[in-house]
This record gives C-alpha cells, sequence and structure tokens, in this order.
C-alpha cells in the first residue's frame, strides 16, 4: 500500500480512500470462494466485536452457498442478540422542499421548476404534529432542503422548537432527529442546543467521481465538505449521528466498504461509531427514472448488505423506510433493522392534506402505504414489538455512554421494559381494537422474558398506571 489511506485523517479523501477500496474490492474478489478464510472471518465476527470494511466486503462477495448460510444465520443471531425482537417505530416529516442543489436523482432539485415547492409555516406544524401524534408518533425525522433563503438554521431551530412543544391529547414528541444538508460547526452546535437527537445525512455515494457528476450545482456538489460532515457535527457536541448511501447510484460493493470506512473513521476519531445506518435505495419520484441509474441492487444482494451491515457493526441501528414493500421489509427485519417509518408521508403538508395531482411534493414514491396502526398490527404479528421508545436520549445516554451501555448489554435491561411501556401507551390511546388485542397478550407474553424480577414488578405497575392514564414511563 503506497496510498495515503488512514482512518483518523481528518480528511475525506484520506478516511475514505478510493485506493484502500478498490484494494480491498480486489481482494474480495479473489477470495470470495476461500471457504477456510471466510470460516476464519465468520469465527471472529461471532465474538460480536465487528468487522473491519476489508472484511466485511468478503463476506459480502462470497459466493459459497453453505457459507452464505452462514451469513444470515449469524447475521439472524445477532440481531436477535442485541435487538431481542423489538423495533424502533419513527416518521419523517417534510418541513420545506425549497432546494439549492442539483442532485440528479431527487425530485426537489433546484431545476424542477413544475414541482410545487413548499414550506410549512409554524402553524402548519401545528397542525402536522397533531397528526402525526394522533398516529402514535413520538419520534420525527425532520427533512428539509438546502436553502439558505427559505430554509435557514434559524428556521429549522424554531420548527424543533415548536414540535417539542406541542402536546395533544396524550400524545408528545419525545425525539426529533434532523436531516438538513451539511453545515457548520456553529450551526451544529445550535441544533444540538435545541435538543435534537441523531443527526441523519447521507453520503448518498462515497465515489468523489460519481459524487460530484451527481451534485453538478449547489453547495453539496462540494464533496469534503458533505463527507467531513460528521466530523463538524461531533465537534459541535452532537453524540449520534446516522449515516447512509442511496443505493442504486453507484456499484453497491463500493458503497458497503466507503461506508463502513466512514464508520471507522468515527470510531477512531471520535470514539464513538455512527448511531445508525440507513440503507435507501433509489426509487420513482417526480421527475425521477430509477431506470436511470444502471447500479440498481435487487432483492437478493438488499437483504445481503443488510446482513453484512450488521455482522460488520453490530452496535449501530439499522433503519428502514416505506420506500421498501412490506415483503421486503419483513425479510430484511430478520437480518438487522431495527428502526422502521410507518404511516409515512413524504411530502410537505402530508400528513393533514392529501395532495392533488397537480400539487404533488413527494420526495420519492411510497411502497409501503399501511397506516401506522396496520404496521404496529403486522409486526405484532410476525413476533416482533413495536417500540416507541426515546429513553436514552433523554436520560443522556447518547454518544460513548450509549455505546458503553450496548457493549456491556447492559440494553437488555432497559429496551425491552421500555418497549412493553411504549407499546401499552399506543395501544390505549390510539390502536384499532384489532391491534390492541394482538398487543395486550403481546405484552403479557413478553413480560416474562424480563430477566430481573424487580424491574419486571416495576413494569407490572408502571402498565397499571398507564391504564390509569399515567404517561411516559422509561427506565
Ligand atoms: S437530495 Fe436533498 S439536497 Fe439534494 S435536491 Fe434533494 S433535498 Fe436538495
Ligand atoms: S432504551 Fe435506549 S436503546 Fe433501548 S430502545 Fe430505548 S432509546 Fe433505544
Amino acid at each position: 500500500m503506497n496510498f495515503m489511506y488512514d482512518p483518523k485523517s481528518m480528511k475525506a479523501e484520506e478516511f475514505i480512500s478510493h485506493e484502500e477500496i478498490l484494494e480491498s474490492l480486489a481482494y474480495a474478489d479473489q477470495n470470495k470462494n476461500n471457504a477456510e478464510l471466510i470460516g476464519q472471518l465468520l469465527e471472529k465476527a461471532r465474538q460480536y466485536k465487528g468487522l473491519s470494511h476489508r472484511e466485511a466486503l468478503l463476506l459480502l462477495d462470497c459466493e459459497l452457498p453453505d457459507k452464505n448460510a452462514e451469513i444470515f444465520a449469524l447475521a439472524e443471531q445477532i440481531k436477535k442478540e442485541f435487538y431481542g425482537s423489538r423495533i424502533v417505530m419513527f416518521a419523517p416529516l417534510y418541513l420545506s422542499n425549497y432546494c439549492v442543489n442539483g442532485c440528479v436523482y431527487c425530485p426537489y432539485h433546484a431545476k424542477n421548476k413544475h414541482i410545487a415547492r413548499k414550506k410549512l409555516t409554524q402553524e402548519e406544524i401545528v397542525r402536522e404534529v397533531t397528526a402525526l401524534q394522533d398516529m402514535g408518533h413520538k419520534r420525527l425525522a425532520i427533512e428539509a432542503g438546502e436553502d439558505p433563503v427559505n430554509n435557514p438554521i434559524e428556521y429549522i431551530l424554531e420548527s424543533i422548537k415548536t414540535i417539542y412543544s406541542i402536546k395533544h391529547k396524550n400524545g408528545a414528541i419525545r425525539r426529533v432527529n434532523v436531516n438538513i444538508a451539511a453545515t457548520t460547526v456553529e450551526n451544529y452546535r445550535k441544533l444540538k442546543e435545541a435538543g435534537i437527537g441523531t443527526y441523519i445525512l447521507f453520503q448518498e455515494t462515497y465515489h468523489k467521481e460519481s459524487y460530484e457528476k451527481l451534485h453538478p450545482t449547489g453547495p453539496k456538489h462540494n464533496y469534503a465538505w458533505h463527507t467531513e460532515a460528521m466530523d463538524r457535527a461531533m465537534e459541535g457536541g452532537i453524540d449520534d449521528v446516522g449515516l447512509g448511501v442511496l443505493f442504486g447510484l453507484e456499484r453497491y460493493r463500493y458503497e458497503f466498504a466507503g461506508l463502513l470506512m466512514h464508520a471507522e473513521h468515527l470510531e477512531a476519531v471520535h470514539g464513538v461509531g455512527p448511531h445508525t445506518i440507513s440503507v435507501p435505495r433509489i426509487k420513482h419520484a417526480d421527475d425521477i427514472d430509477p431506470s436511470a441509474f444502471d447500479n440498481g441492487i435487487d432483492d437478493e444482494i438488499f437483504a445481503k448488505l443488510v446482513a453484512c451491515i450488521r455482522i460488520a457493526v453490530p452496535y449501530t441501528g439499522m433503519i428502514i423506510s416505506t420506500r421498501e414493500s412490506p415483503a421486503c421489509r419483513e425479510r430484511v427485519l430478520r437480518y438487522g433493522i431495527s428502526q422502521i417509518s410507518g404511516g409515512s408521508r413524504t411530502s410537505v403538508g402530508g400528513y393533514v392534506a392529501p395532495e392533488e395531482d397537480d400539487q404533488k411534493s413527494e420526495q420519492f414514491d411510497v411502497s409501503d402505504k399501511r397506516t401506522l396502526d396496520e404496521v404496529v398490527c403486522w409486526l405484532m404479528k410476525l413476533g416482533y414489538i413495536p417500540s416507541f421508545c426515546t429513553a436514552c436520549y433523554r436520560e443522556g445516554r447518547t454518544g460513548d455512554r450509549f455505546m458503553a451501555l450496548c457493549k456491556n448489554m447492559q440494553i437488555h435491561n432497559c429496551c425491552l421494559p421500555n418497549a412493553l411501556m411504549t407499546l401499552k401507551e399506543y395501544l390505549i390511546d390510539y390502536a384499532s381494537p384489532e391491534t390492541r388485542k394482538v398487543g395486550e397478550q403481546l405484552i403479557e407474553k413478553e413480560l416474562t422474558h424480563i430477566p430481573n424480577e424487580k424491574v419486571r414488578g416495576l413494569v407490572i405497575d408502571n402498565l397499571k398506571s398507564i391504564e390509569l392514564g399515567k404517561r411516559d414511563f422509561r427506565f
């Protein structure tokens, strides 16, 4: 290796080294049928300490059917060990689709003159959030295009304040995650002070040359500014950051390696890896045709990607959105996904007002169009526990404190009780009769899985208090 690759470097092109990725791809290609080496890596991964990008890439490329079966089985085992059967629920909230960037895969790109441009006023945010609370949501991811005039940081901060202040019936948004463009340390500090949960920014692609072509205009064109954003966010005090690529833009093997190198960089520099990884695939939207991009991946490869990410970074939550169909979501839940959205609207103002065709402002077409109640019921029938928990962030368990909890496997003493108590709130306040029936039976059964007797007793008491009208218990 005579090129510059340094996970500790603060320069994008050094911690995401193109040459290192190419070497890793070649290494994986050469060894994809090497049963002995793949067996050794699986042995290593069974210690739950993760794998490097190069090691994980070899598992991704593996062509041996028996080893592939082991890879999927291990991903499933890690998922069960770390996350049990809990699935955290959230919804996106689109604040504004004004955008000055030219991203060629997104209908909000500045040159799209026919899409309806909308920006929610604070009064409209109140209405949207009230609708989300009435569905039962407690955790939101806010989304806004990059536009210093229409969506300045002050607008985002004011919107966050508004969202947290809305208390409608028993509803409350208890965690606001933020997905806005790369910004300055100073602005990240302001977001931190506003009490955000995770700062999410998708890299879209780690391939610099492609990145520059896919982002021909606007501030997002600057690869280094975008790729180094998480370092600035952490410098600004944000502990929890969420990574992601848009699969379909570039070759998936390249993106997979880049994603894991980014995680390794955060761990090496800040001592804490990404809080979440999202795995969106490019979908149809307004003037965007996914077939115009050559690198689409089928469901088979998609499942393998999820499984290999799960094995490589066991402590990182994985998110899937309603871009994917119920069948696809069901499959990848097994192999590693720990958070899903439900009842989502991907347009500005879409929770209150269904849009007329000529007023459409969606960022992408939703494949899973079910209501939150239908998704919750479906999850429970599959044996999962939908969780509306937001406890860690509210108890100050973020960043390395959160990771320490995970690494000591202490998370089990918090997550299951919190999942059951927040699910109970949901069942009483928002569920349909059928969902409630299924849920009550599930809670009854899952209570017996809380190992600590004292904790179990407390949870039983709290569940009774929830029936009497009290809310917001947490460990
Ligand atoms: S992906 Fe984001 S930055 Fe790019 S056009 Fe869409 S909203 Fe704007
Ligand atoms: S206790 Fe923490 S890690 Fe567990 S579900 Fe709640 S917020 Fe997530």
